[in-house]
């Protein structure tokens, strides 16, 4: 090895681009307490991801533990470009969400930014939703005083909605964490995921953290739909399924989310 520089992007970890001899490595870094837990599933959702996709997932690599206490993980680097083909893009999304199984969750729970994500199986998805992913984080934000036992209590009635709200699907393979900041591009214009929180869920999560801080050329929609179209009316669902995101960025980073969470549930109360 012949050094290592910072790489900047990140929210969680440290990362760094490590020189190899032969080739180079991308590392992370993390002190905290989950961050052996938190390293360990991202090596097993970039696994998994490398073999059911057809994006390019950077190949884990080793799982260390430092001298300091710090916790890391290795990858394979890989080099972004900026010839950008979002058709691809959108059609690699289409042939991950195609990919289907029988129950929601995963096989192992892992991690959304630095909170636990719930992926204990179930066969529906209303109890996916509110019991796995919504629900968590309303007791978390009420344990923490970032939101009232009023605001609980719309929560609670959203829920006897979801059902109504939300058409029944297939439980399809999703990235789960798919911001402008977990893709790009390679060398040969090949879009590359990474930072995932994988699962077998509801596709329109994806398609919903998407938009929630742009960053996709409509023209990735729009491969997406030829190839595997999305139910009608999915743009009035887009907020149930940001309502996940920003409770996660409202438990990350506090009350500044507050408003945008309330207004998606305020017609329940
Ligand atoms: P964090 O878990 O802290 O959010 P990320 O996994 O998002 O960190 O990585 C931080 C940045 O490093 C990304 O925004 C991306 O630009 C770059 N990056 C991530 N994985 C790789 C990789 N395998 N090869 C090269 N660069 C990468």
């Amino acid at each position: 090895m012949s050094g290592a520089k910072p790489i900047m992007g990140g929210d969680i970890s440290r990362a760094f681009k490590l020189f190899g001899q032969k080739k180079d490595y991308f590392i992370k870094l993390n002190s905290e307490d989950i961050a052996s837990d938190m390293f360990h599933a991202e090596y097993l959702g970039l696994d998994y991801l490398a073999k059911h996709s057809s994006f390019v997932v950077p190949t884990p690599l080793l799982e260390f533990k430092l001298s300091s206490g710090a916790i890391g993980i290795t990858m394979e680097f890989i080099v972004s470009c900026n010839k950008l083909d979002f058709e691809a893009f959108g059609k690699s999304l289409a042939d991950l969400h195609l990919k289907s199984c029988e129950f929601f969750g995963f096989g192992f729970d892992n991690f959304i930014g630095k909170l636990n994500q719930s992926n204990s199986l179930c066969d529906n998805f209303l109890k996916h939703y509110v019991e796995h992913r919504i629900d968590p984080l309303v007791h978390m934000a009420f344990d923490t005083s970032l939101i009232s036992s009023n605001d609980v209590s719309t929560f609670e009635k959203f829920y006897t909605s979801v059902n109504e709200l939300i058409p029944a699907e297939s439980p399809a393979l999703i990235h789960g964490d798919l911001w402008n900041g977990n893709f790009f591009f390679n060398h040969e214009g090949m879009p590359v995921i990474f930072d995932p929180a994988p699962a077998y869920s509801h596709r329109e999560f994806d398609i919903a953290m998407m938009q929630l801080f742009g960053g996709f050329h409509p023209t990735t929609f729009d491969a997406y739909h030829a190839h595997c179209p999305l139910e009608n009316d999915w743009q009035s669902r887009t907020k149930y399924f940001q309502l996940y995101y920003l409770l996660v960025h409202m438990c990350l980073f506090g009350k500044s989310y507050y408003n945008q969470v309330i207004q998606i549930v305020n017609k329940f109360r």
